[in-house]
């Protein structure tokens, strides 16, 4: 089994992939990439996605957003939109943490990737997906120096 630190290091190099954004956008995109390969991410299909979203927002007290599916073209797989409350997924099946990512976005009400996003991310990933993922995704987000709440103070 793969220890964390080697995760931690892979995560650090897969940062180096994601040049059109900044440093810290960078080195999270990244980290969701390592929980990818450590864990899995459950993959939903359109019908699932939607209902999939709305149980989410339902729980954390939000309206659905507006979804959109686009073709994939380059390598964004999902984006939020907070002014206008909708979210734009590309390609035919999106898993579970992408769709936890951008609905962070919306009940962070943050559009980057700063401390308020990444808390509510691994608060969301520990309430919808798993404890497993959540714990995971906390410690190489730390490991890599993204700083975070303390793993208590997100439940
Ligand atoms: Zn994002």
């Amino acid at each position: 089994m793969t220890s964390i630190s080697q995760f931690i290091e892979d995560a650090k190099l897969a940062a180096g992939n994601y040049q059109r954004c900044d440093h810290e956008s960078a080195l999270c995109y990244a980290v969701e990439g390592v929980v990818e390969t450590a864990h899995g991410w459950k993959r939903l299909s359109k019908p699932e996605l939607a209902l999939f979203v709305d149980a989410v927002c339902d729980t954390e007290g939000i309206d659905s957003p507006e979804i959109s599916h686009l073709r994939r073209t380059g390598s964004v797989i999902a984006s939020a939109d907070i002014e206008y409350h909708s979210i734009e997924f590309r390609g035919s099946t999106v898993n579970v943490g992408s769709v936890l990512h951008e609905i962070a976005h919306l009940t962070a009400g943050a559009s980057g990737h700063g401390i308020v996003f990444r808390n509510e991310f691994v608060r969301l990933v520990r309430r919808h997906s798993s404890v497993e993922h959540a714990a995971f995704l906390h410690a190489v987000m730390q490991g890599v120096g993204l700083e975070v709440a303390p793993w208590q103070a997100l439940s």
